[in-house]
């Protein structure tokens, strides 16, 4: 599937007003969007670095994907989300490989991406994201 690059880095937080500042104030990037995912229970900001960017994650519901990683897990990097041309492709690809999918058929993500996960349990622990950006 050879990704082009990685696309975003997300990153499971508590409190999104605290990690926007930190991201802002010691690293010196800019907050340039803040979105809430209903139906994934969670508000998103993003940063750029390069070409690549930091989706940072809050849950606003305990139940939600967030909510439970970070009652599991804590804060911390949640997925690694990689920039693909065709995700039908890429889909089929991995499952060919024998990949567990969490997601059979693209979704949409955030930004007007089309976004699709491989479970961590056949990707060594990562929680991988894979996405193509339609509109080039
Ligand atoms: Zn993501």
């Amino acid at each position: 599937m050879k990704p082009s690059h990685i696309e975003h880095i997300g990153i499971a937080v508590k409190n999104l007003e605290d990690s926007i500042s930190y991201y802002e104030k010691v690293l010196g990037l800019e907050c340039y969007a803040v979105e809430e995912v209903k139906d994934q229970k969670v508000k998103t900001a993003f940063f750029k670095v390069g070409q690549t960017k930091i989706e940072l994650l809050e849950s606003t519901d305990p139940e939600g994907p967030i909510g439970k990683f970070i009652e599991k897990r804590g804060e911390g990097v949640h997925h690694i989300a990689f920039a693909v041309e065709n995700l039908e492709n890429a889909l089929a690809e991995a499952e060919a490989n024998g990949i567990q999918l969490i997601d059979k058929q693209p979704r949409k993500g955030t930004e007007g991406l089309h976004i699709a996960f491989l479970h961590p349990k056949s990707t060594g622990g990562v929680l991988t994201e894979l996405c193509e950006n339609k509109a080039g």
